[in-house]
């Protein structure tokens, strides 16, 4: 028997028990005649002791020992005289009697500690020691138990759990495919899915009725802090449902989760409509923890012969609270900030509430005290607020003011990562157009129902024509998305249509579902949520990676196991491949 207990278990309850514990040592201390050391496993540590004057050879072998070596250790549990009140086992000690060593280990290249000496590169290249880490696990840990309270929830609920093939066609959802040869069938190839979108369908069409599953879905994007090529959904579909049905069932889900996992009672989520979010938080996903909500500001300020404003489709403003006060610097680095070119504005206009009453502001020559009073007054501003104002085409503009909103409010902490805030946004519009491409595409996917009030729009003003599609926001970062899905084929049809597929097109890549259309697709609907960011949420991480087990870095690589690589030459003929790379 290797061990009797774990090393994170012992208790002041256990005193005098003889145990057997095997670990990893994570450091040893000589003192005077005294070894301590602290064995680890996935439970905790424990504290073991050597002493020279009970057992010299014994603890002249103990001091022999290197970190992270794999040890099984006999002894007695014992009081501390020195107690550490904050570890769990930290009232107790071992006594060693004897021990052995299971395996010996190489000087790690980085100290296993909550504060190690390991940069992020070197971290990624031994994550199978990174994972040893206490908060690296228990990260891990939490995803677990979320993903078996997931379950747990769902299946109380008739929901089943299918498994869907990895290996599919390739279809145009969105993102770019990642695809795999097939030998079998020379020069064609696979598709990884970037969601069983098409599959959950088809199980309802079966007659499935409750389907979920806690899948792998892969996209070919570039990489960004909470973004991997391949992610963790929670995919659910339902037969037999509106989508009051799915919100209700799923705002269960999410409050199940807060409530069994972080003890936290959330009341029912506040709905805004997409048109809502837009007017108020310039975003389909805003951050509801603090209000800084935007203002249209245009009415007020036309007339005074400021062409900016004048010619500019929207003029708004966000009042940042206590902003008066803000230093010339300190405006300037906002102005830098709408400046950037991922947040494109060409300037910002300031207004100044001074504590004594006293208005100041960047347009003065404009607009007198009295114009500037109504701007800040329609802005609620108190003494000592601040109004930062863009202007330009609406929704451009919408969205400058919101990453501005948002940074601000990090300036002022107003982002606090012990509050959540759950949030649906419904009735997001159907289609999206390219300007570039000169077609629309749909803005969820092409599966996804109209509102059927809307569909004569779809033939006058498809840009208009709104979606049965939702999404649900945690604190501003979009964590699910759903939608009502179309189940009669001709609708099917008339979608493709407008989304400028011909009907061969549509028959030759999605003639399947069409087809299974006809032979009685019961009314379905559905959402998946991203598991990677809904746990980071949990854990109030700001990326997803420390949340996955062996993640991908910036470049997509995995530079543990160097994947991707070249392939051999006899690989590639198999294949009927030509690797062919652009000189450089
Ligand atoms: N398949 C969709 C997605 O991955 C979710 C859904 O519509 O259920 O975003």
């Amino acid at each position: 028997m290797y061990r009797t207990n774990t090393c994170g278990e012992l208790r002041i309850t256990n005193l005098n028990q003889e145990v057997t514990l095997s670990g990893w040592v994570q450091k040893l201390r000589k003192m005077g005649g005294m070894i301590f050391l602290d064995l680890r496993d996935r439970y905790g540590v424990t504290q073991l002791v050597f002493n020279q004057e009970t057992d010299a050879e014994l603890c002249e072998q103990a001091g022999k020992l290197g970190r992270e070596w794999v040890i099984q250790v006999k002894g007695t549990v014992a009081e501390r005289s020195n107690k550490n009140l904050n570890l769990p086992t930290g009232e107790i000690e071992i006594i060693a009697s004897a021990f052995q060593v299971l395996n010996p280990s190489e000087t790690p290249p980085f100290t296993i500690e909550e504060d190690t000496d390991g940069g992020d590169d070197l971290r990624m290249k031994y994550r199978y020691l990174d994972l040893r880490r206490t908060s690296v696990r228990s990260n891990l840990e939490l995803r677990h138990r979320m993903t078996f309270a997931t379950r747990s929830y769902l299946n109380k609920l008739q929901f089943m759990e299918v498994e869907t093939p990895v290996l599919i066609g390739s279809t145009p959802e969105g993102a770019r495919d990642f695809v795999v040869p097939s030998r079998m069938n020379a020069g064609e190839f696979y598709a990884l899915p970037q969601s069983p979108q098409l599959f959950k369908q088809l199980l309802m069409v079966s007659g499935f009725d409750r389907y979920f599953q806690i899948v792998k879905c892969f996209r070919d994007e570039d990489l960004r802090a909470d973004r991997q090529p391949e992610f963790t959904q929670i995919d659910c579909e339902m037969s037999f449902i509106e989508q009051e049905d799915i919100l209700t069932v799923f705002e269960g889900l999410i409050q199940y989760l807060f409530q069994t996992i972080k003890g936290i009672d959330l009341s029912r989520f506040p709905r805004l409509t997409y048109a809502e979010a837009m007017k108020r938080y310039g975003s389909d996903k805003p951050d509801t923890r603090f209000e800084m909500q935007l203002v249209e500001l245009k009415d007020l300020t036309m007339g005074k012969s400021f062409s900016v404003f004048d010619s500019a489709e929207y003029v708004g403003a966000i009042c940042v609270e206590g902003g008066a006060s803000y230093s010339r610097k300190q405006l300037d680095e906002c102005t830098d900030f709408v400046k950037r070119p991922q947040i494109g504005a060409k300037g910002l206009i300031s207004v100044r509430c001074e504590t004594d009453g006293t208005i100041r502001s960047s347009v003065d020559k404009f607009y007198s005290p009295d114009d500037l009073q109504q701007w800040l007054h329609r802005a609620e501003a108190k003494p000592g607020d601040l109004l930062l104002i863009l202007c330009g085409e609406t929704e451009k503009t919408q969205k400058q003011l919101s990453e501005l909103r948002l940074e601000m409010a990090s300036r002022l902490g107003l982002r606090n990562k012990n509050l959540f805030h759950c949030l649906w946004v419904v009735d997001f519009p159907l289609l999206e157009y390219d300007e570039e491409l000169n077609r629309y595409f749909a803005k969820h996917h092409p599966f996804t129902s109209p509102k059927i009030e809307d569909i004569p729009l779809l033939d006058t003003r498809p840009g208009i024509v709104r979606a049965n599609a939702y999404d649900l926001v945690i604190n501003g970062i979009e964590v699910g998305g759903g939608s009502i899905r179309i189940y009669n084929s001709e609708l099917q049809k008339k979608m493709f249509s407008v989304l400028g597929f011909s009907d061969e097109q549509a028959q030759a890549q999605f003639g399947f579902l069409m087809n299974a259309f006809k032979y009685g697709a019961p009314p379905h609907g559905g959402i998946a949520f991203g598991l990677d960011r809904l746990v980071s949420i949990f854990a109030g991480l700001d990326s997803i990676r420390d949340c996955i087990a062996f993640p991908k870095n910036n470049s997509g690589r995995d530079v543990m196991i160097d994947a991707p690589s070249p392939i051999s030459q006899e690989q590639l003929d198999e294949l009927y491949l030509q690797i062919n790379l652009p000189s450089k």
